[in-house]
């Protein structure tokens, strides 16, 4: 296709990005909502972090004009639009969309052997254009294909949906189907970065083309693993492994680079990339303790600054920091910003959230009260309910200084426990409602999250140590000047500085506690920091609260976002 060979004329070769997800809905500015709504979302083809992740490491690769491209599945159902039940209960809707308004397939047809069948496998070409004259190309592989079999069909229809049997031949599709796919295309690839480790099996193909020779294909390839569990790592029975893809490689060697009792993605990405990272600081040292042999090094998460700035900060950071948007360094400077246009700025993002929020429920959350933010993917590990141990403190809290609360999540469709929490979430909410406002927003998206995020006052983040890998949202509030109050695991145990950036929840990162007394620890930090320190400081001594508001921006915004996190890819690991 000439739009792709014209591009290809850029640089000589590539960093493929492989990832399972890619969220992308900024880049269609074209397409507005209404009818449309139903495709944007599904065009999301994320289910969290790590989807989102991937757009905005994409988004900066090309105001960046770095040779790169990404390689991700079309997800024709997409996630899942959630809907809830006045009970908290949540029904998922998948919703089909067409890709023809989007993006464009190209004629290349490849091939992988899935079940001894032949899939033939098409692909969907996506061009992301940064602020400067900078593409990327995004492939989305689709075996939505005449030919191969109904089964075969739906291979790439549903994100992290059915069983693992259905996941092994999407890892097929991404990891094996994507390198063919690559090369059909005529692109030379100078590394493959693997986002997870969703899309390992492409070491093998890479093996294949390279006889066998492992310290070629470590040559090749990069890996970033996010999973700080033992437990949260793909893994296949050999059973199935034999059943799915067959005698692709020797089962001896297969074993001795993917673990010996089942293949382990982690594990086979491990032995065959030559550069290995977590995704923060905190991150890396778990990884490395739980893979002792292998060098990990960390390269820290961020987000696109541009992407996740509420309009009314944009125009301020466009009027005294001018060049912030492909610069984000320059937002060092924040402090030169007049407070009063700092406040009128978070006023303007506040008081959009909360009118939608009183149009959706017809609430009546006030623009004076201090409010509060909770919005994340959910899982029994983010703790979304940990703020309500001690409802009665809640309440003599507010009685005190009132605040209010929204809240927003999606759990997994077979995340049993996870579903409960919201249930119990609401129950909570239901108890406290003649004295605290609390809502709870159906279908958290990323179209949410822009409202969401820089409209609150305090971003609140409560995972269990030593369970978030990174977490970015965190770094979305501080680009708006929205504080962090959070355990200092992830991300924020490098962006913490207390009283400065916004405070801590529980142990500090060196401190070695029972796993009880943490717990303590963190209930009384919440209560006590929100009683004593931060309402307080929110009415009582407004120029304090803007001076950390511009903290947020001047010392975790310039630094937390992915022009600087693909400057070091670029440095560290492509280069
Ligand atoms: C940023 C974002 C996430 C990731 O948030 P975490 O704090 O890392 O959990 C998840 N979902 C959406 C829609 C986001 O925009």
């Amino acid at each position: 296709m000439e739009e792709v060979k014209k591009l290809l004329d850029n640089f000589s070769d590539y960093i493929a990005y492989f990832s399972m997800e890619v969220g992308l809905d900024e880049n269609l500015p074209t397409y507005g909502f209404g009818y449309k709504e139903s495709q944007t979302i599904a065009l999301l083809a994320y289910s969290g972090g790590l989807g989102v992740l991937a757009g905005d490491s994409i988004r900066s690769a090309a105001d960046l004009k770095l040779p790169f491209m990404a390689v991700t599945l079309i997800s024709k159902k997409g996630y899942f639009k959630q809907e809830l039940t006045p009970e908290g209960r949540q029904i998922e809707h998948y919703i089909s969309w067409n890709p023809e308004g989007f993006m464009k397939i190209l004629p290349q047809e490849i091939e992988v052997e899935i079940e001894k069948r032949k899939v033939k496998i098409k692909a969907w070409l996506y061009i992301v254009e940064g602020s400067t004259d900078g593409k990327v190309m995004v492939f989305f592989l689709d075996t939505d294909v005449q030919g191969n079999s109904e089964e075969d069909r739906r291979i790439t229809d549903y994100l992290y949906g059915g069983d693992e049997k259905y996941r092994l031949k999407q890892e097929i599709v991404l990891g094996i189907g994507g390198v063919r796919l690559l090369e059909a295309l005529g692109i030379r690839v100078r590394k493959y970065h693997m986002n997870e480790g969703h899309s390992s099996l492409l070491t093998l193909e890479l093996l294949k083309r390279h006889n066998l020779k492992v310290d070629t294909v470590k040559g090749l390839c990069v890996f970033t693993t996010h999973t700080p569990v033992e437990a949260g790592h793909d893994k296949f029975s050999y059973e199935l492994v034999g059943e799915i893809l067959g005698d692709f490689i020797s089962f001896e060697m297969l074993k001795e680079l993917g673990g010996k009792g089942h293949l382990n993605m982690t594990l086979l990405a491990l032995n065959l990339s030559g550069n290995v990272n977590g995704v923060s600081k905190k991150h890396r040292e778990v990884s490395q303790k739980m893979f002792p042999s292998y060098e990990i090094h960390a390269i820290t998460n961020g987000i696109h600054s541009y992407t996740w700035t509420h309009p009314s900060f944009r125009k301020l950071y466009d009027k005294y920091l001018p060049g912030w948007a492909n610069e984000p360094e320059i937002l060092v400077r924040a402090e030169t910003i007049p407070d009063n246009e700092v406040w009128q700025a978070r006023l303007e993002a506040k008081k959009e959230l909360l009118d939608y929020v009183n149009s959706l429920t017809a609430g009546d959350f006030s623009h004076e009260v201090f409010t509060i933010g909770f919005a994340r993917r959910v899982a029994v590990y983010k703790r979304q309910a940990l703020l309500f141990s001690d409802l009665e403190r809640l309440k003599k809290i507010n009685k005190k200084y009132p605040f209010q609360i929204v809240f927003a999540g999606k759990a997994h469709p077979k995340d049993e426990p996870g579903k409960k929490m919201i249930e119990q979430l609401f129950s909570y909410i239901r108890s406290l409602k003649d004295e605290i406002k609390i809502v709870y927003l159906a279908d958290y998206n990323m179209g949410l999250a822009h409202k969401l995020i820089a409209g609150v006052d305090l971003w609140l983040n409560t995972p269990q140590s030593p369970m978030e890998a990174s977490g970015t949202s965190g770094m979305k509030a501080a680009h708006n000047g929205v504080v962090n109050f959070s355990v200092l695991d992830g991300w924020w145990a490098e962006g913490w500085v207390e009283g400065v950036t916004g405070w801590s929840i529980g142990p500090q990162p060196n401190e070695k506690l029972p796993a009880e007394e943490a717990y303590r620890r963190e209930l009384e930090d919440i209560y006590n920091k929100l009683e004593y320190v931060i309402l307080p400081m929110y009415y009582e001594q407004r120029d304090k609260w803007v001076e950390i508001v511009q903290n947020s921006i001047a010392k975790i915004a310039y630094f937390f976002n992915t022009h600087r996190m693909m400057r070091r890819y670029v440095t560290e690991a492509y280069f």
